[in-house]
């Protein structure tokens, strides 16, 4: 499955070992994590939507916690979803206020697996380090990891400002770009030497620094990949909406990922007006198993049609393959071993369409313009059977079904 180099591969299993109760970091698979956008005062809405993420196949999932009484809903939406079965681990994130919360709702601090500190909105002057050390204290009390969450657009101005001074001295002086960047890698690395200070053992610690540039966000990385052990959470922050959003993502997190640099990942998509939030953890599980890291849902390969498809038969065939995986997976996840390995192919015409099927576990070629109407289907290589007629795609299903029940073994607990 993983093509990543020797050395990206060394790098990543020399991480510390893995964050405890959260399974991120060391060897650990890159985890996804999502976030609600929900009130989290709200424990009925937050509880669905937490469970939502989750059923799409999010093993995280961060609520903010941001007023006294999304503190108190805390265990609540905890509650409700054991209530539903689902233990997906919950990370409160907190600005401003996190300490005094936490400390008032010991509850709160005990229902989360993990917390998220931003170490710019701890508090300011002589207060930032008092806070941040109660929020510490309260980490190692309760035995919850946190993440030093570094975002640029809540830079810690204080230690900007030194940064800014200490290069004004220097001889070759820093651009603006490489000055905004060293203080976002060593505002995450001084507060993780602090927190470790502080008695937080470093094996809890994950560290961020999200920016919205796909370049930068790549150099902060690759600079907190050499200079430190701690697992790292990759997210460009502010992706964006609809395709800009989802390139800008994979563009940054490809290259790190293939680089052996990230232990979990998420995908900040401003979903749609009324959209559904869950597509960033599709997109998410997408970026890991297309390159090769991690497999979830089986893969349909499609052409993209040209001059030779004058029909949507072939559209929409790929289009109701992908949605029929997409909704047998939940059952095939709990009864079959290794199915989100298959790959199918769906493919518009006699040019790439036999080869191509022939690559995938189940392929189907579908006729172009002009061509006979048949479909030959070819499983693990060999052509079975042509299908011809309007039941094609019920026919296909049903293929489908037969080679997952012939091919991947049913599970021991099932
Ligand atoms: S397989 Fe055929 S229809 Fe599909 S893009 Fe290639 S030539 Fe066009």
């Amino acid at each position: 499955m993983n093509d990543m180099s020797g050395s990206s591969l060394a790098r990543r299993a020399s991480r510390l070992a893995m964050v405890a109760k959260v399974g991120v970091g060391g060897t650990a698979p890159i985890v996804i994590q999502s976030m609600t956008n929900t009130d989290t005062e709200d424990v009925f809405a937050t509880a669905m939507q937490v469970a939502q993420l989750a059923r799409a196949g999010s093993e995280l999932v961060r609520i903010t916690v941001n007023t006294r009484e999304a503190a108190a809903a805390v265990p609540r939406i905890r509650d409700r979803l054991a209530q539903m079965n689902l233990d997906v681990p919950l990370i409160g994130d907190f600005h401003f206020n996190g300490h005094k919360l936490l400390a008032e709702h010991p509850a709160c601090a005990e229902a989360l697996a993990k917390l998220r500190i931003n170490p710019g909105n701890v508090g300011k002057g002589a207060r930032r380090d008092e806070q941040f050390a109660q929020l510490i204290e309260i980490a190692c009390k309760y035995d919850k990891p946190i993440r030093i969450g570094v975002n640029w657009g809540s830079l810690d101005q204080a230690l900007l400002a030194r940064i800014m001074d200490e290069n004004a001295k220097r001889p070759d002086p820093k651009n603006a770009t490489e000055i905004m960047r060293e203080a976002m890698v060593t505002s995450a690395l001084e507060s993780a030497a602090q927190a470790e200070d502080l008695g937080l053992a470093g094996d809890r610690i994950v560290l961020s620094c999200k920016v919205s540039g796909v370049q930068d966000l790549i150099a902060i990385y690759r600079e907190l990949a050499i200079r430190c052990d701690y697992p790292l959470h990759l997210g460009l922050t502010e992706a964006g909406m609809g395709s800009k959003g989802i390139v800008a993502s994979t563009a940054a997190l490809g290259v790190l990922l293939q680089e052996g640099i990230g232990d979990t990942i998420r995908v900040s998509l401003t979903p749609e007006p009324n959209g559904d939030r869950t597509r960033e953890v599709i997109v998410a599980q997408e970026i890991l198993q297309t390159m090769g890291l991690r497999a979830f849902t089986p893969l349909v390969a499609a052409c993209p049609g040209c001059g030779r498809t004058t029909s949507t038969v072939f559209q929409e065939l790929a289009q109701d393959i992908q949605n029929y995986v997409r909704e047998r997976m939940p059952d095939w996840r709990l009864t079959r071993v290794g199915v989100e390995n298959m790959t199918l192919a769906v493919m518009g015409c006699v040019v790439n369409g036999p080869g191509e099927s022939k690559h995938a576990n189940i392929g189907i070629s579908l006729p172009g313009t002009g061509e006979a109407p048949v479909a030959p289907v070819y499983v693990d290589g060999e052509r079975v059977i042509t299908l011809r007629g309007d039941n094609i795609s019920a026919e296909f299903h049903r293929i489908v079904d037969d080679y997952v029940s012939r091919k991947y073994l049913e599970r021991a607990n099932h």
